[in-house]
């Protein structure tokens, strides 16, 4: 164990994190030394000497977001199974001044819906439809797709739908393991064909976050599916023209406040191989956000 943890975030731009407040949360509680830092980079050229402070052992951890979750890739010495299956990484430690770059962002979500109750029981056959096709798309469709649900991505840039299933059927399992996945147009029509009934309905679009909170990735004039679950993975504003459009159909929603909790735990405890206390990292975040309603 470290007598003193620095972590950061490396990204561009950062001033709104709430990274620092869970993470500073979580050292605090459990009384040990350390700091949260943001780490603004813009240039893809400067990541090298940030990351030389890991591989130095000046930081001990370093989150990864928005636009350097791909570029950071070339940088790093091993990527795990999942940063590789996703192809993007949000967690970067050092092991014996080798950089390892992991993708906690997948088993945040599922331990997002765990903790909601929102995964059904293994001989429930789950259907998911995925909004987005871009890097947090990415992380829940593998995590989903791991799980053997059934997926539909739905972007407006079909190609990128496509590649993600793609990235996701070429894996190296057996097909008939595994759901089935398909793409289609993130538009009205392609939306309203959608055959079989749905489970889950997860925004991974910016439509809803701040500052295009009017926006919704759902059709305003097309009723949303009967018996799924909303889960938006923008969590500013708290509430969304999504998650308040589909409470007021009756149907379940949450935000994405709970997974940007769990993927930040799992970061601090690959770091510090202390199990996190989550239950005052989410109280944190959620005190934060009724200050924000
Ligand atoms: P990203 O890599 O930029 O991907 C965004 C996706 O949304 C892309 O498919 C993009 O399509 C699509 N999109 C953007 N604007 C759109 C529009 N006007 N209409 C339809 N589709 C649109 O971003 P990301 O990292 O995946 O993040 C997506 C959202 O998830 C953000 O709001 C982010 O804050 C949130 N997020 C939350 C968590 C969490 O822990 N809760 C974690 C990660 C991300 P194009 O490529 O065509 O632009």
């Amino acid at each position: 164990m470290a007598e003193r943890y620095t972590f950061g975030l490396l990204g561009y731009p950062l001033q709104h994190s709430l990274s620092p407040l869970i993470h500073s949360t979580a050292l605090q509680v459990l009384g040990f030394q350390g700091e949260y830092r943001l780490f603004p980079v813009e240039d893809k050229q400067d990541l090298p000497a940030l990351l030389n402070k890991l591989r130095s052992g000046e930081l001990q951890g370093l989150n990864v977001t928005i636009p350097h979750k791909r570029q950071v890739l070339e940088f790093l010495d091993v990527l795990t199974h999942t940063a590789q299956g996703i192809g993007a990484v949000n967690t970067i430690y050092s092991q014996g001044h080798r950089l390892v770059g992991e993708n906690t962002d997948a088993g945040g979500f599922i331990a997002d819906l765990k903790r909601l109750g929102w995964i059904p029981g293994e001989s429930h056959p789950s259907r998911a439809l995925i909004l987005g096709a871009g890097g947090a798309a990415r992380a829940v469709a593998y995590a989903l797709y791991q799980r053997d649900w059934h997926l539909v991505i739905a972007s407006r840039n079909l190609t990128q739908g496509q590649n993600l299933v793609a990235s996701l059927t070429n894996r190296d399992r057996r097909k008939d393991e595994y759901g089935t996945v398909a793409a289609i147009q993130l538009d009205r029509v392609s939306l309203s064909n959608l055959k079989h009934p749905l489970d889950l309905v997860i925004n991974a679009t910016p439509l809803g976050m701040s500052p295009l909170e009017a926006a919704s990735p759902w059709p305003a004039d097309l009723p949303l599916p009967t018996g799924a679950a909303v889960y938006d993975l923008v969590y500013n504003p708290v509430d969304t023209v999504f998650t308040k459009r589909a409470r007021d159909a009756g149907l379940q929603a949450a935000n994405g406040i709970g997974m940007l909790v769990e993927q930040a735990a799992l970061s601090f405890e690959i770091w510090t191989g202390i199990r996190p206390p989550r239950a005052e990292m989410h109280s944190a975040l959620a005190i934060y956000q009724r200050g924000m309603r």
